[in-house]
């Protein structure tokens, strides 16, 4: 039959001599027939079939077993090119080391076990595969001309199925799907060694979720497993086909973004993941919110191999986190000190609380109406021994990732409520609670204690809180709300426009006063108005609600009247006065009356940073050295460099490879205004940094010294001292 004719070919098939060897009847090569009736049997038993092509890699023979197999009639797979029947695996396993069928059969190779897939597997197979393993000589004529090919080929699709199965549980989260560290470990590898020699770039984000430990206690595990998932939907929704996704463990992800590097895209593509994860969840009917941090580090810059770019992300993250949580940061080579520098704070700290070194300030909440100071707003200050006034922005965040914040806290509300006893009745304290305290079970019990031993009455006492008190699960956050508000204090939602903005936060909370966020009087003068339209709009919604408003950070009378234009009525900031000791506003109380005239400067000018930085100044093939002064978004003021003409174009260079085009505004002395070519962006800790940096490889070939070609135009000179600045800026 079919084999017998096709297989007669074959060398030493052909005549039919029988053989014994002793008694045993053998098949010896030349007996054809038999040999024949052993290739049937083999074919019939299922253990493997054969095939053979033509030279055009059309298929001129295949086992019938093998067709039934393939549920598919024998005619329709004769006469077809092998590779069209028969496709390479490509994607699944990660496995790429086979050539693909196509290219093994135009070079006439020998095929080994090469695994391919049946490419004609109907609808009716639901997606289901046939894999075979199949082999494949060349055969040649005796003049060399290429016949076609002879092999075989057996079924191996269970067994390869449960490797695919294996090698996807060894590469992928069960939980989320997402990659897991080790794919992650692995792909971010490759990618680095890769795009080492290709010069190329990749960011790589690490994630955390804040606040995710107290949902799964409080509402459990399978909850917590659930959250992870929708966080996992969530983050692929934001980072779509632009880079892989993994989870690493806990509630830790990272993200690997190929080919970008633009610090401008990730400082949005990162504010974009912490609003979105950020937002509240639904598991099993309850709500449930958390929040998170993200740290980020960019190859080649920040590091080339895994490790150290790894390292780096990983301490932009610890970063981020205690700037204060739902903050991105980018790795700087100052975070190195930074973190020993928080670990010198936070010992100082358990000493200053021990020793009262704190203290509480008190800063005038004004009513506009008739100037009366209505209620003091406790801040916290720390005499450091060394260093004099720390800012509870420094110190505040440091408490927060310890245990620190609880005590800390409590010594606030028991002080606050004892000093504010020493001031008339009508004046009522504000104290700041932190999310982490506000979650801490001993809250009601703290506050409690504060109102007893102090005496004063519930109503006196406010307590501000953020919207991350948000953060966790719905339920226990409504219980301490209901506890709160039985105690009969009152409460202030902070810095109102800032975090998460839900709405509904509003609805389902009990909020007597809306604090809103000193960012909206910052720009409430600027044209767009915009700012101030929202000041309004916020104190419209209040105002529905039922509750007060109080605008923060009124500096200058132009916003002073841009506020009190939109309706606010209630008002904390320099105009009126500063955070003043207790001593101090005793001394006021005695002195006189509560009310407060406003004083400050007539407008607002936008905040210059003051920088006091050593840059490089480029000019043709000349560096300078020079201290830059102040430093925004589209220039800075430069100090030491003499002749300089207005218009010149110059290059800074801001260091870590960050170089900046820019046009010379001004020249006055040794002092230089500058605009830059392309505004810089945000850093993610409230600095400002070049969307790209100029990558080491091309620094390190720059490095190469070579003589200039031209003389030096300007003149260096030693910086001029600080007061002359102020009068460069007027
Ligand atoms: P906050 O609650 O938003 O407090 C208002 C901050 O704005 C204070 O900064 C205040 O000095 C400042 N400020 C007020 N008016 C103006 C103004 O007109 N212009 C400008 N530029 N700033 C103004 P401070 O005292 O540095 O406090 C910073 C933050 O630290 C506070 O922000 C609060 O979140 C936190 N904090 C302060 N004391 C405590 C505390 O006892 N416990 C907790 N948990 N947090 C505290
Ligand atoms: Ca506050
Ligand atoms: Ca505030």
């Amino acid at each position: 039959m079919a084999v017998a004719k096709l297989f007669r070919s074959f060398p030493g098939v052909g005549s039919s001599d029988n053989a014994r060897y002793g008694s045993v009847a053998v098949i010896t090569a030349n007996d054809a027939n038999r040999r024949l009736e052993v290739l049937d049997d083999f074919e019939h038993a299922g253990i493997g079939w054969l095939w053979a092509t033509d030279a055009e890699f059309r298929l001129i023979y295949i086992s019938e077993n093998a067709a039934e197999k393939l549920s598919r009639p024998i005619e329709e797979l004769l006469a077809q090119p092998l590779n069209a029947l028969f496709e390479t695996d490509s994607g699944t396993s990660g496995d790429r080391s086979d050539r693909p069928l196509n290219f093994q059969l135009t070079a006439r190779n020998k095929i080994v076990d090469q695994t391919v897939r049946f490419a004609l597997n109907s609808k009716q197979d639901e997606g289901r595969h046939t894999w075979w393993s199949i082999s494949g000589h060349p055969k040649f004529d005796k003049s060399g001309n290429f016949q076609g090919y002879r092999g075989s080929a057996k079924d191996i699709t269970v067994e390869y199925e449960r490797k695919l199965v294996d090698s996807r549980l060894a590469e992928f989260d069960s939980l989320t799907g997402l990659a897991n560290r080790h794919r992650m470990d692995k792909k971010l590898e490759s990618i680095l060694s890769a795009y080492k020699s290709a010069k190329r770039s990749c960011t790589l984000i690490m994630l955390d979720l804040d606040r995710f430990k107290h949902v799964n206690d409080t509402l459990g595990h399978p909850a917590g497993d659930d959250l992870l998932c929708q966080v996992a939907r969530r983050l692929e929704r934001v980072v779509g086909a632009r880079g892989e996704i993994g989870r690493l463990g806990g509630d830790e992800f990272q993200i690997i973004l190929p080919d970008l590097d633009d610090r401008g895209k990730l400082g949005e593509l990162a504010n974009k993941i912490i609003q979105i994860v950020s937002q509240p969840y639904t598991i099993d009917d309850k709500r449930a919110t958390i929040g998170t941090s993200v740290g980020i580090a960019i190859s080649p810059y920040d590091g080339i191999d895994k490790l150290d770019l790894i390292h780096n992300a990983d301490l932009a993250l610890y970063a981020a986190k205690n700037g204060g949580r739902g903050q991105f940061r980018f790795y700087s080579a100052d975070l190195k000190d930074e973190a020993e520098e928080r670990r010198l704070l936070e010992e100082g700290l358990r000493d200053a609380l021990a020793n009262e070194l704190l203290e509480l300030h008190y800063q005038p909440v004004v009513r506009t109406e008739d100037n009366m100071v209505v209620t003091f707003e406790a801040l916290m200050r720390w005499e450091h021994p060394e260093r004099g006034t720390i800012g509870p922005d420094v110190f505040v965040p440091i408490a927060e990732e310890s245990d620190l914040i609880n005590q800390i806290g409590a010594w606030a509300l028991n002080k606050a409520c004892q000093d504010a006893m020493k001031w008339p009745k009508s004046v009522r304290v504000a104290v700041n609670v932190s999310a982490a305290q506000f979650a801490h079970s001993d809250l009601i019990y703290i506050v409690t204690h504060a109102l007893e031993t102090s005496g004063l009455e519930p109503n006196r006492l406010e307590l501000e809180l953020t919207e991350s008190v948000f953060m966790g699960d719905g339920e226990t956050i409504d219980d301490i709300f209901r506890a709160l508000k039985e105690l009969g204090v009152r409460l202030a939602l902070d810095d109102f426009g800032t975090g998460y903005s839900s709405l509904s936060y509003l609805r389902s909370a009990p909020f007597d006063k809306i604090k809103v966020d000193r960012t909206f009087v910052d720009s409430c003068t600027q044209k767009d108005q915009n700012s101030a339209k929202i000041i309004a709009a916020i104190i419209g919604l209040s105002d529905a609600l039922g509750m007060e408003t109080t605008v923060e950070g009124v500096e200058a009378f132009d916003q002073l009247e841009v506020v009190k234009s939109k309706g606010a009525r209630f008002i904390q900031g320099w105009i009126y006065s500063k955070a003043l000791t207790q001593e101090t506003v005793l001394h006021r109380l005695k002195c006189g009356d509560l009310s407060i005239e406003p004083d400050g400067p007539e407008r607002h000018r936008p905040e210059r940073r003051s920088v006091f930085r050593r840059i490089g100044v480029i000019h043709d093939d000349h560096r300078y050295d020079a201290l830059m002064r102040n430093l925004s978004k589209t220039g800075a003021l430069i100090d030491g460099l003499l002749g300089v003409p207005e218009g010149t174009g110059l290059v800074l260079d801001l260091g870590g490879g960050q170089l900046v085009v820019c046009t010379v505004t001004r020249a006055q002395d040794a002092m230089i205004a500058v605009e830059f070519e392309t505004p810089l962006v945000s850093d993610g800790a409230g600095g400002l940094c070049t969307r790209h940096r100029v990558s080491p490889y091309i620094l390190a070939a720059a490095a190469i010294p070579g003589a200039p070609h031209t003389k030096p135009q300007f003149m260096q000179v030693a910086a001029v001292s600080g007061h002359s600045v102020m009068d460069f800026q007027d």
